[in-house]
């Protein structure tokens, strides 16, 4: 059977390569020889403990976790994460280190304001978040128990080029927009957490992964579930999991590494946004207001010459089968977002109408 499928660049949830979906269709009515999907299969059940296991060792795999860290499937999303790792990592009177660089790390601050004394390091509010503050800049605090960071801003179109230097102390990263697709150095980090839906598989799950020596500080009187040492006992089934969503993670985990691992995604990754930034470098007609430095190869988002123009290239960049680009609703313009499951050929399709409709329209 053939279906009709669209380059979607949502930012997310996002595109999944078609294998995953397929072998997720193939195997939707008979699990393995269960004679039953996994959607209906006990989280307790030999089969779907497998299923666990290997997602865990196949992600430990791609990212090279050593035994120092536990590796957590969460409900909740990213969003959880902005209060559970105040909660676990910092008593009353601690403080940490925020790096604002966009509408997610705010989220975050936000968030962790609410539960202690949180230290904005630096801010690039000032230039409406188009860039990242140079490292010369930011001020660390001398008590600080870690250094937050979200690695890739998906609405402004901001990423980490390297992991930030925290002097020492751990570094915390909001990683949900570019996970799994850039080579990171794990030591560096004290937690790193990220929602699944855009890079590696369907909403309704977050991955963290937690130096060991971090769980179990959890604030007095919190709810059990945000308490990273009530998931690190449970094995992630304190209560019942999201299981459906967990066993696409695997697919898309071994799906990663028969591609070649993290740094095939990288690799990816490149390819697809330089195709953009070259285009948008090269014309008057697109514009990126992102500082060049620290553009994301996983959001890129671009402007025309007028609100027409972008709603004209909106509908007929639908037509072609190249879906939502709208820009985030709170900054407007166009958006291209581009994970680990956006195949090479959609992101030369979305060029190829841009050059065309550059020359109608320019
Ligand atoms: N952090 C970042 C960088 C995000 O892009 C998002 C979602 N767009 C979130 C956190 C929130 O994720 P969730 O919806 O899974 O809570």
């Amino acid at each position: 059977m053939s279906h009709h499928r669209v380059y979607n660049f949502g930012p997310g949830p996002a595109m999944l390569p078609k294998a995953v979906l397929e072998q997720a269709r193939e195997e939707l009515l008979d699990w393995q020889g269960t004679g039953m999907s996994v959607i209906e299969m006990s989280h307790r059940s030999k089969g779907f403990i497998s299923i666990a296991e290997q997602a865990e060792a196949d992600l430990r795999e791609l990212l090279s976790i050593t035994d120092d860290y536990r590796v957590l499937f969460l409900q909740g999303g990213a969003t959880t994460q902005f209060a559970m790792v105040p909660l676990n990592l910092l008593g009353k009177n601690d403080t940490a280190d925020y790096l604002h660089t966009g509408q997610w790390s705010g989220k975050a601050i936000k968030e962790a304001k609410r539960f202690a004394d949180i230290h904005i390091a630096a801010s690039s509010e000032a230039d409406n978040f188009s860039t990242i503050p140079e490292i010369e800049t930011w001020q660390i605090s001398d008590n600080a128990k870690y250094l937050y960071f979200t690695s890739n801003e998906t609405i402004g179109g901001v990423e980490f080029q390297a992991y930030p230097d925290s002097g020492g102390i751990p570094l915390v990263c909001d990683a949900t927009s570019n996970f799994l697709s850039r080579k990171i150095t794990l030591d560096k980090y004290g937690v790193i957490f990220a929602g699944a839906q855009k890079n590696f598989g369907p909403s309704g799950i977050a991955v963290a992964v937690v130096r060991n020596d971090l769980i179990g500080h959890a604030r007095e009187g919190i709810p059990s579930l945000y308490d990273y040492a009530v998931h690190r006992d449970s094995n992630c089934m304190y209560n019942t999991p999201p299981t459906f969503s967990w066993y696409l993670c695997g697919l898309m985990f071994r799906w990663i590494k028969e591609q070649g691992g993290v740094q095939a995604m990288e690799n990816m990754a490149i390819e697809r946004s330089s195709l953009m930034y070259q285009l948008l470098d090269e014309s008057d007609f697109y514009h990126s207001p992102v500082n060049p430095r620290y553009r994301s190869r996983m959001n890129v988002p671009f402007t025309l010459p007028n609100e027409d123009m972008e709603k004209r290239f909106l509908a007929e960049a639908k037509e072609a089968d190249l879906v939502t680009l709208e820009g985030h609703r709170s900054v407007g313009g166009l958006r291209a977002s581009l994970y680990n499951g956006m195949p090479i050929e959609g992101a030369r399709a979305l060029v190829d109408f841009m050059r065309d409709f550059e020359k109608r329209y320019g």
